[in-house]
């Protein structure tokens, strides 16, 4: 290994020097207790800038095991690492100077949710640490200004690297409570399973956030206040007991007037498949980590998904065993993201009326009169709801703020009032059976066949020999892979752009090799998530190094972005 000193001479031989020559800094470098590695450089000044990581031994580091054996606990603890190290870095950065993204020093910035990434890793079983950073390598002009990367590279990271990624050197009592924190909310998680619940909300959460583009949370919110009858505690391990509302399997509505807190607390809701920082006013809103929001997509792209079970005999006569468009309607798309989340897996469903295609959630009578059942190709969802829980396990939660059909089919009400909860379910259901005369002569609606998963698809010959398949990420709203971009705005979950951008390197693997014409989207989707589960976010970048912005996404997000790739044609596989 290359000594820190032999970095330094090199630096001094190339100043001045037009900067391609940078491209000799490349390499690993011993820099007493860490290892720095100068992993990718820049171009020229204004290109993206450089890669580099910092490699730490688990002995020098020093983080205790309990803290990293266990992965929502290592996952917690990165997390922190990084929002420490990214703390330090910013006062550092454009300290140098120079063209360009001269001195700029970028660490990932998480949000309010805890989740794996790139720019942090931790080996769970030595303990060894990789920080991962970018640096734009200073110049002036197009010449390399080899002094200002010293001052980086010698005075700056060391800094940066001793105050926050060393145990010694760090805040104990923090760290404990970031652990602590994990665990306690590890606790409710496999507490749901036990108790049969879909969602926990702790007493005193608060839900909403503080604008349409903050996600911190909101100051002087009303906090949450359970009602008496769906009360649960949860003895947490360190925080102790906690009550909140225990939203039970099964089929719960959540209704009241405009504006009174519905769609905030299913937005929190939708969240908590993932844990949230201390602070964050939602760390104890803790959701079946399966969960998938379903809304209307217009437009999104279908590929041979079997809808059947919600919509038949469509007037082009296509066919909705195998249903395929490049535009799908509200109800249609509404129709595939059910389907397709119950391949993902999913055992609940999360829904909002405002999001929602009206002839999708419900077929209004008078209109069942006026227009005949055999001109309407949809079974709506309230005549599968029940079907869906009874059958296939899954649960839903539903915002309705208008329609009260659902009434009839609920097993929970919640009616929020002034952003306060409370259960209405029997005065509801008296109130629904008054009115029950009209849904007498209903016709009963058979069971739907399962729908049939199955699909296929075929090996991508000109990705799998190509090295040069670009992936641009858009935000968190899109990410192009060879330039076939897909739209992933509606879909909710995805916390972070840094996931999104990780689904890109996902799609560009299963291209390139896990296409094979036999492999279904499941197991494909479920090999990505294996990858990354066992060896980590690299596992499917092959690249010279790893992007320091990558976030690991839920397998069911991975499915989302599998079946809205339009580049991708599937068969239905027999
Ligand atoms: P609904 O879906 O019932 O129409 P929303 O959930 O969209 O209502 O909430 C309406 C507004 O009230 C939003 O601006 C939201 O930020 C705010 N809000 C929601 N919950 C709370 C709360 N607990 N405290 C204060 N404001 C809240
Ligand atoms: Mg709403």
């Amino acid at each position: 290994m290359k000594r820190a000193e032999d970095l330094q001479e090199l630096l001094r031989r190339i100043d001045h020097r037009g900067y391609p020559a940078y491209k000799d800094t490349q390499g690993s470098y011993q820099f007493g207790t860490y290892v720095l590695s100068i992993d990718h450089v820049q171009g020229d000044p204004f290109a993206a800038p450089s890669k580099v990581s910092i490699h730490i031994s688990g002995q020098k580091a020093g983080f205790p095991k309990d803290m990293i054996q266990k992965k929502h606990t290592r996952t917690a603890l990165a997390d922190a690492l990084i929002r420490r190290f990214g703390k330090e870095a910013e006062q550092h950065s454009h300290k140098a100077k120079g063209s360009g993204k001269s001195g700029l020093l970028s660490v990932s910035r998480p949000g309010q949710e805890v989740l794996e990434r790139s720019a942090c890793e931790i080996d769970p079983d030595t303990g060894n640490l990789t920080v991962r950073l970018e640096i734009g390598f200073p110049a002036n002009g197009r010449t390399i200004n080899a002094g200002e990367l010293s001052k980086i590279l010698f005075r700056f990271l060391p800094d940066c690297v001793q105050r926050s990624l060393f145990y010694a050197n760090s805040d104990k009592k923090h760290l404990e409570q970031v652990r602590q924190l994990a665990e306690d909310q590890q606790y409710i998680r496999e507490q749901l399973a036990e108790r049969k619940l879909a969602a926990f909300v702790a007493d005193g959460a608060v839900l909403p956030r503080e604008s349409g583009i903050s996600d911190r949370p909101m100051k002087q919110a009303v906090s949450f206040r359970t009602p008496p009858s769906m009360e649960v505690t949860m003895e947490l391990p360190y925080k102790g007991a906690i009550k909140g509302m225990g939203i039970p399997q099964g089929i719960t509505l959540i209704v009241g007037g405009g504006y009174h807190g519905k769609s905030t607390l299913l937005k929190a809701l939708e969240r908590g498949v993932y844990n949230h920082i201390a602070g964050d006013g939602r760390e104890y809103v803790i959701t079946d980590d399966t969960a998938v929001k379903i809304r209307a997509e217009d437009g999104r792209s279908i590929k041979q998904t079997d809808i059947s079970m919600f919509i038949n005999g469509l007037p082009n006569g296509k066919d909705t065993k195998a249903f395929t468009t490049e535009d799908a309607s509200g109800s249609t798309s509404q129709a595939a993201n059910v389907i397709e989340a119950m391949e993902a897996g999913t055992r609940l469903f999360l829904i909002d009326e405002d999001t929602s295609a009206t002839n999708f959630m419900i077929r209004d009578e008078l209109m069942a009169r006026v227009v005949h059942k055999e001109m309407e190709p949809i079974t709506p969802f309230i005549d599968r709801v029940e079907e869906l829980y009874e059958s296939y396990g899954i649960s839903t939660i539903l915002v309705a703020g208008s329609c009260g059909s659902y009434f009839y089919k609920a097993d929970h009400i919640i009616q929020m009032m002034q952003y306060e909860p409370s259960e209405i379910t029997e005065m509801a259901k008296k109130e629904a059976e008054r009115f029950l005369d009209f849904a007498k002569d209903k016709p009963v609606i058979p069971k739907a066949e399962p729908p049939y998963f199955h699909r296929l698809f075929a090996p991508d010959k000109k990705a799998a020999g190509s090295d040069r398949i670009k992936i641009k990420g858009m935000g968190k709203d899109a990410v192009s892979i060879d330039r076939d971009t897909v739209e992933l705005r509606y879909v909710e979950q995805l916390a972070d752009s840094e996931q999104t951008m990780a689904l890109g390197y996902m799609v560009k693997y299963a291209r390139q090799r896990l296409f094979d014409g036999k492999r279904d989207l499941k197991e494909t989707a479920q090999m990505l998530e294996k990858l990354v589960n066992e060896k980590g976010i690299g596992a499917v970048c092959d690249g010279k190094y790893l992007p320091c912005n990558l976030a690991v996404p839920r397998v069911q997000e991975i499915f989302a972005c599998l079946n809205r790739c339009r580049g991708l044609s599937a068969v239905r596989g027999k």
